[in-house]
């Protein structure tokens, strides 16, 4: 039988997962504290995510990929700050201490720590229903964070990669299917779900170029487009053409008007949706597309409310969007 301190040493303090990034804390798991410098220059930027089995991810799914996709999405609002991930903790609660699942767990999370250089430097662990929850931190350049407030009217709206996957996978994940799939389509819907990529890399060059207003998709993009309206006092024009959307969306939805539904209302694919003013198009462009696709997909404007390029009002349902026409 496995005690809590040897799950904690056989699993989390592993090298892979507490040195995963280049920002080592001073001291990391297994004292009371870990104690982390912030360097020179920076600011400390934190967030927190609960996840509970059954509700935010099925519990039956394999063990990495509830690890993988669960530091993924709490990494993505580092994103969205346009922060550098440095150290996560990781809050554990276990209906048992199952070595096989743990083994697994600590995998998928090693896998996205690695990937984006986040070091997992203390948690807790106590026995009940299983529930994660991670504490991420970031570091940001003195005053060089992004945020919701700062969209001004004359502004693009810009999305990365493609939209409404993640939400494409869904009906297939509540019929039960849980094995990757064989078709190529459907495979890529089940691995924009389970596997989504915070795009870390793409949000510090945004900083880089001189934006300053970012949100990650995780309820949909007019939900969270609407926090940037909201917090910022403007509205947005959208162009639905131009959504991006994928091949596989597209061909295992190739109503138009579907299409567009899924990638306007549907959550999970934690992509960034940022504004910048037009005189940075080229450069996002030039900058953000060899890391992924980018696209333009709407202006900032001073009326509240989100209308089409037409100048049709859009509003969001529980059913989805609807003009009012
Ligand atoms: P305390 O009783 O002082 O809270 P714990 O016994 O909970 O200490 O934890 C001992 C050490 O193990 C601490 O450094 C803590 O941060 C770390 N730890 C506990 N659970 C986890 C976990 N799930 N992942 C990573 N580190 C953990
Ligand atoms: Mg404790």
């Amino acid at each position: 039988m496995l005690s809590e301190f040897g799950l904690i040493a056989r699993y989390f303090q592993q090298p892979g997962l507490a040195n995963a990034g280049p920002w080592s804390p001073q001291l990391g798991i297994g004292d009371d504290c870990a104690v982390m410098s912030v360097p020179e220059g920076y600011q400390l930027v934190v967030s927190m995510d609960t996840l509970v089995a059954d509700v935010h991810f099925p519990a039956v799914a394999s063990p990495e990929l509830i690890g993988y996709r669960a530091l993924a999405i709490t990494v993505s609002d580092l994103a969205a700050m346009g922060a550098e991930p440095a150290w996560f903790t990781l809050g554990l609660t276990l209906p048992e201490a199952n070595s096989d699942w743990l083994a697994g767990f600590a995998e998928g999370l090693q896998t996205l720590a690695q990937k984006v250089g986040i070091s997992l430097i203390g948690g807790d662990t106590t026995r009940g229903p299983l529930t994660i929850t991670l504490q991420v931190h970031g570091l940001v350049k003195k005053e060089k964070w992004l945020s919701r407030q700062c969209a001004k009217p004359g502004d693009d709206i810009w999305v990365t990669g493609t939209l409404g996957d993640a939400a494409a996978w869904l009906p297939y994940l509540q019929q039960g299917l849980e094995e990757k799939p064989t078709d190529e389509n459907l495979r890529t819907l089940w691995n924009r779900y389970y596997f989504p990529t915070p795009r870390v890399v793409e949000a510090q060059k945004a900083v880089a170029l001189g934006c300053r207003c970012a949100i990650d998709i995780s309820d949909g993009l007019l939900a969270d487009l609407g926090h940037i309206l909201t917090m910022s006092q403007v509205g947005a024009q959208l162009d639905f053409s131009s959504l991006p959307a994928s091949q596989a969306l597209q061909q295992l939805l190739p109503e138009l008007e579907k299409q567009q539904q899924i990638m306007l209302t549907g959550g999970d694919d934690y992509e960034l949706c940022f504004t910048a003013p037009p005189h940075l198009a080229g450069d996002i462009t030039h900058s953000l597309s060899p890391l992924c696709p980018v696209s333009r997909i709407g202006q900032i404007i001073e009326t509240p409310g989100v209308f089409t390029t037409s100048g049709q009002p859009v509003s969001i349902s529980q059913q989805g969007y609807q003009h009012f026409n």
